[in-house]
């Protein structure tokens, strides 16, 4: 329970007395476990329930609203651009170090699939502090790795800023979302570290880029659209955004509506009279399912 110490912590050095306290998912089922920790040392606490998907989703108006002094966001750093917030918040990424014997076994078996040298290291915040170990095992094995460091679904400049210097890209973690997001010609391998195995991606890129033309496909023939508006707070349209969105439309001769919800979830939209959907929040939505075409807004210039 180093993690749930540490987090303790870390509050206690605050000064917060009564916190917010958000965790993704993937973390609820410690949610108990560090409200006892914390009540153990005086400190009250209101824990979400609603999902957390990254550091672009902090409730701060609801921490403030029930007096609490610190909102503190677990599972992720701090956002990549600033967002402004009605009271301090703390991150704490919550670090899950894999054991050094387990990522030995995975490249020992796995590397010969990947041919290229020169390889780029891309990761979330949760293996970080893993990347030093897997540079030295890479080395060892013959290869010159590249460390980009950690990428979100939405934003991969540490990915783009070594793309010239490699011959691939190596993410470790798991799950598709953040690798798919590099914008690169060079191949994306991922180090799956629960099903302790190296796969190359392009199959899956191959899909996700044929998914993201059906989409704008079919919204070309949209007269309607629905901008989609997200309150979280690190999602939530741009002044600029919206002109942009607005002018676009406007020069395809498409008419629009503006909505704003928190969550944005196809049964929210239901109803609603319009042909097709532009999103302007997480890049991800559009990957859900929904009843009409849905398109991020930066896709727009391709209808
Ligand atoms: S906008 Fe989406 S991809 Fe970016 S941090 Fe938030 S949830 Fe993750």
């Amino acid at each position: 329970m180093k993690n749930v110490e540490e987090l303790v912590r870390a509050v206690v050095q605050s000064g917060a007395k009564k916190i917010f306290l958000q965790l993704p998912e993937g973390l609820k089922t410690y949610m108990t476990d560090i409200v006892w920790a914390l009540n153990n040392v005086g400190i009250d606490c209101v824990v979400s329930a609603e999902p957390c998907y990254g550091a672009c989703d902090l409730r701060d108006k609801e921490a403030e609203m029930l007096d609490c002094e610190l909102l503190v966001h677990v599972g992720h750093n701090k956002f990549y651009k600033a967002i402004k917030t009605c009271l301090p918040v703390l991150y704490f990424t919550w670090p899950v170090s894999i054991e050094k014997d387990k990522i030995e076994k995975i490249l020992e078996k796995e590397i010969k699939k990947i041919k290229q040298k020169r390889i780029g290291l891309v990761t979330t915040v949760q293996h970080l502090d893993n990347l030093d170990e897997i540079v030295a095992m890479l080395k060892e094995l013959k290869k010159e790795p590249i460390v980009g460091g950690q990428i979100l679904g939405c934003w991969t400049r540490n990915a783009k800023k070594i793309d010239a210097l490699v011959d691939c890209f190596l993410f470790v973690g798991s799950g598709i979302f953040h690798p798919l997001a590099i914008e690169t010609e060079k191949p994306i391998f991922i180090m799956d570290l629960e099903k302790g195995e190296i796969r190359n991606i392009e199959q899956e890129r191959l899909e996700a880029r044929k998914r993201k033309m059906a989409r704008i496909e079919k919204a070309k023939d949209a007269e309607m659209f629905g901008i989609l508006i997200s309150m979280k707070p690190g999602q939530v349209a741009t002044k600029k955004d919206m002109e942009k969105i607005k002018k676009l439309l406007k020069a395809k001769n498409k008419k629009f509506i503006f909505i704003e919800m928190n969550n944005i979830t196809s049964d929210k939209l239901l109803g609603i009279k319009v042909d097709a959907f532009v999103n302007t929040a997480c890049p991800r939505i559009a990957e859900n399912k929904f009843e009409k075409p849905v398109v991020n807004m930066d896709e727009l210039d391709m209808l």
